[in-house]
């Protein structure tokens, strides 16, 4: 009937957990997740897993910069700021964000 031991529907703790021994136990697991599972875990607004909108006009020089414009010291990293969301380009932002910080705090 299904290719799985285990189906986990909008998991909280426990069904992560319950997930999640099963699969180290060899259980094949399924961890059925919405925008809204999204949203309630990540706090991702409306479960967008890039966050802002990653459209053409809102990608890489379009995307909010790590140095704050309005308030002096406040540096952003992350997947809402330039270059974008995904894991390559968000530890770009850090490292983008790191130099700022060496750059321009001393
Ligand atoms: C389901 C899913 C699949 C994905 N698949 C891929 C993929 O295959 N390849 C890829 O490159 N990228 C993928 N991504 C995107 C990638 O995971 C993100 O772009 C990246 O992790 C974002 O890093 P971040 O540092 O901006 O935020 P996160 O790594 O999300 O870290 C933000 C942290 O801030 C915390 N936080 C949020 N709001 C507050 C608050 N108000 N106060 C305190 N803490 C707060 C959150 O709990 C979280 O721990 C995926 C994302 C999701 C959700």
């Amino acid at each position: 009937m299904s290719d799985y031991d285990a189906i986990v529907i909008g998991a909280g703790m426990g069904g992560l957990t319950a997930g999640a021994l099963l699969a180290k136990r060899g259980r094949k697991v399924l961890d059925c997740a919405t925008p809204l599972d999204f949203e309630r875990r990540l706090l991702l607004p409306e479960g967008a897993i890039y966050a802002l909108q990653q459209d053409l006009p809102a990608q890489a020089m379009f995307r909010p910069s790590a140095k704050s414009k309005s308030i002096r010291g406040l540096y952003l990293t992350g997947s809402s700021t330039h270059p974008g969301g995904g894991v390559p380009s968000v530890i770009g932002s850090g490292v983008i964000a790191a130099k700022l910080i060496e750059q321009n705090e001393g």
